[in-house]
């Protein structure tokens, strides 16, 4: 019995407000409108980003409307397609994106930046083109974390937030493009620029700084520095790439005083994946004076950095970078391709896997960093 053109009753993980844990309900998806696709979501990952909208909004994130369903790092299948809707059929694999591309506007057409901001400003309040969210539970409408909410067996997602992926793609592992991996591998690769023979120290070693370590190895850094408070990330740091594994707490002067005595003067590239103001700036001092580059991956939105002019002054960059600098919808077929052809690693940053039941387990385990990433399966009980 076909879908199509129906509301689907599914399961979805709802977030009904902030600070609680998710609860796992039946909801109602309407079938997609004018340029959406809805989508059977197979796989999910669980990003901290995930973890801080619900336990940090109002605090480091800014407020966003509740009941929401969180999830953005999915892939999945096409269910159906809404009006004029072009490059998308029933079947295809695709991942969904926070951030769009529509590929015609000023900045999609510029090689300078993957900041499309078609329907961004409804997706970021959670809601799509036309002002409300595809799902709803209770008689309530439950509004769609970036656009995605691939906390749900299905969604619905505007077609220029959708990539489409080759067939033999296992879309348990790629789902990780969605955003942790793509971010930490673009951060190093595309806003750092990384140059062969380099040195690097990368702040985080979650799966956005394993990710960010991933992209200083295959950019043929010389050095790379892992720096985390959890000892315990180290050893897959090493397998990841670094060379040299730091822990803050082992020592009583500043990490940037240690970074920059390490390597005789700083570092050629810092890589903050926490989002901590505080180690964003220890990043920045961290790096050579005259050209050393500090990025900024890590997410706050609310939170204030501040840094000394001088150091600025001395030659350094700061540069942040949103969805590690790739166009989304074009550049993540291309990284799902590099997967495939064993040029980029993804089953390595999967430590758990769970149903859709045991969500908050996932967050509780990336809190108390026993994991770098849970995928949840969407479609098994
Ligand atoms: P994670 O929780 O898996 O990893 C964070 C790591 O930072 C952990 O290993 C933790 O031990 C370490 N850490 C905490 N405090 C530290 C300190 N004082 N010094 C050194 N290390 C410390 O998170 P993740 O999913 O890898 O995400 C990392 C950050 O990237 C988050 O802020 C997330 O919101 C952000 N993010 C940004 C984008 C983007 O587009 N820019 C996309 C995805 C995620
Ligand atoms: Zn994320
Ligand atoms: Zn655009």
């Amino acid at each position: 019995m076909t879908t199509v053109g129906k509301v689907i009753t599914c399961k979805a993980a709802v977030a009904w407000e902030p600070g609680k844990p998710l609860c796992i309900e039946e909801v109602e998806v309407a079938p997609p409108k004018a340029h959406e696709v809805r989508i059977k979501v197979v796989a999910t990952g669980v990003c901290h980003t995930d973890w801080e909208y619900l336990f940090e909004t109002g605090k480091g994130m800014k407020f966003r409307p509740f009941p929401l369903v969180l999830g953005h790092e999915a892939a999945g299948i096409v269910e159906s397609t809404g009006p004029e809707v072009t490059r998308f059929s029933p079947g295809d694999k695709v991942i969904p994106l926070f951030l769009p591309y529509c590929g015609e506007c000023e900045r999609c057409l510029s090689p300078k930046t993957n900041h499309c901001k078609k329907n961004w400003t409804n997706m970021q309040a959670g809601v799509l083109a036309d002002g409300t969210s595809r799902i709803s539970c209770k008689g309530q409408q439950v509004y769609q974390f970036l656009g995605v909410s691939s906390f749900s067996q299905y969604t619905v997602v505007p077609d220029t937030s959708v990539a489409k992926i080759r067939s033999d793609a296992p879309l348990d592992k790629v789902c990780l493009l969605g955003c942790g991996v793509s971010t930490g591998y673009g951060a190093a690769i595309n806003a750092g620029k990384v140059e062969k023979d380099s040195s690097c120290a990368v702040f985080g070693l979650g799966a956005v700084g394993l990710a960010a370590v991933m992209g200083c190895k295959v950019a043929m850094a010389r050095r790379i520095i892992g720096v985390d408070i959890n000892p315990d990330k180290f050893e897959k740091a090493r397998q990841f790439g670094a060379t040299d594994c730091i822990n803050p707490r082992d020592y009583s002067k500043p990490i940037q005083e240690v970074v920059v005595e390490k390597t005789g003067g700083g570092v050629d590239y810092a890589l903050e994946c926490v989002g901590s103001p505080a180690i964003m700036n220890a990043a920045f001092e961290s790096t050579r004076d005259a050209w050393g580059t500090c990025i900024i991956a890590g997410w706050t939105e609310t939170e204030v950095m501040s840094i000394s002019v001088e150091k600025l002054l001395m030659g350094r960059t700061l540069k942040g970078t949103y969805f590690g600098g790739w166009k989304s919808v074009k550049d993540v077929p291309k990284l799902v391709d590099d997967y495939m052809n064993h040029k980029l690693k993804l089953d390595e940053f999967i430590t758990e896997k769970l149903p859709l039941v045991q969500i908050n387990k996932a967050f509780d385990l990336l809190k108390s960093g026993k994991s770098i990433r849970t995928v949840v399966s969407l479609q098994d009980s």
